[in-house]
């Protein structure tokens, strides 16, 4: 399928591995100069070099942290005005909201909240003006159904969730079109960090707690980053125009809700 995405760019943010790697690697199969950030410059190089010799793809990639000023910066004067735009970062750490300092309310606001929506603000008028824009905001299935020990992260994405409901349906008319892609358990070194902390715990070993994590979803296995970097090439696709503002949930089924 021609996702009609030939000669446009976009920038995949925190896209040196996982799914945003998987999602910079889909766009790039379809034709788009991809550009990457992540914080290991080293990983990050090697993630460009690799993902345009699988593709033949132009990759550029821009070091630094994306949830800070200096991080966007470098990743905005390598990619100035992206057509596309997927944004992503680490999710905030899990454990019970007594424990939380201000200032992990305030690295989770930053990093999952307020990060999308300063890069949003970059590069959404150069779209409106040129009447083509996509962007996907990588969330978490945590904004449909919240995760227990998960509050940092439930509440600075379901932030960004009410603030793309609003924002997506003014921009649409200018063909620039927000979506929001959610995982649920992915194959990806979150999960076997996630994993590894609950063997630790549990005194069970590694293999087992990932397979009990697939034995308990529907699909009986996890997803794999290529079908969810399928789906957010899709979503920036010139066929995705008429999707506005939903949040795509990939969890295997693991939601059990009618909407
Ligand atoms: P991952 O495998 O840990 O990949 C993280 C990638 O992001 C790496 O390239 C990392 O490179 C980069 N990165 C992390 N923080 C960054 C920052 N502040 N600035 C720039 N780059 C950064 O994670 P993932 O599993 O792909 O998850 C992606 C997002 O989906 C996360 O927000 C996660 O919470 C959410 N999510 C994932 C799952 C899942 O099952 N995988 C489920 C629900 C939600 P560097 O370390 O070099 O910066």
């Amino acid at each position: 399928m021609d996702l009609g995405l030939h000669a446009r760019t976009a920038l995949v943010c925190a896209a040196s591995a996982g799914l945003g790697r998987a999602s910079a690697q889909a766009l790039a199969q379809a034709g788009v100069a991809v550009t990457i950030t992540g914080r290991n410059e080293e990983k990050l190089a090697i993630a460009a070099k690799e993902i345009a010799a699988a593709t033949g793809a132009k990759i550029s990639y821009a070091a630094g942290d994306i949830t800070t000023p200096e991080g966007r910066a470098a990743a905005l004067s390598v990619c100035p005005s992206p057509d596309i735009l997927v944004n992503n970062a680490g999710g905030p750490p899990a454990g019970d909201f007594r424990d939380f300092s201000e200032q992990d309310w305030q690295e989770a606001l930053n990093g999952n909240l307020l990060t999308p929506i300063a890069l949003i603000k970059a590069v959404i008028d150069p779209m409106i003006e040129r009447k083509w824009g996509r962007i996907v905001n990588i969330t978490s299935g945590s904004v449909k159904a919240p995760i227990p020990h998960l509050g940092l992260s439930n509440t600075a994405r379901t932030g960004l969730t009410g603030f793309i409901a609003g924002l997506s349906r003014q921009v649409a008319q200018h063909n620039v079109i927000i979506n929001n892609l959610l995982p649920g358990a992915f194959d990806t070194d979150r999960l076997q960090k996630l994993a590894k902390v609950e063997a630790e715990k549990s005194g069970k070993s590694l293999e087992e707690v990932v397979r009990a994590r697939a034995a308990g979803l529907p699909t009986r296995r996890v997803g794999q980053p290529e079908e969810f970097g399928a789906m957010c090439a899709f979503l920036c696709s010139q066929y995705a125009g008429y999707i506005v503002g939903q949040n795509i949930l990939m969890d295997g089924g693991n939601i059990n809700s009618t909407l």
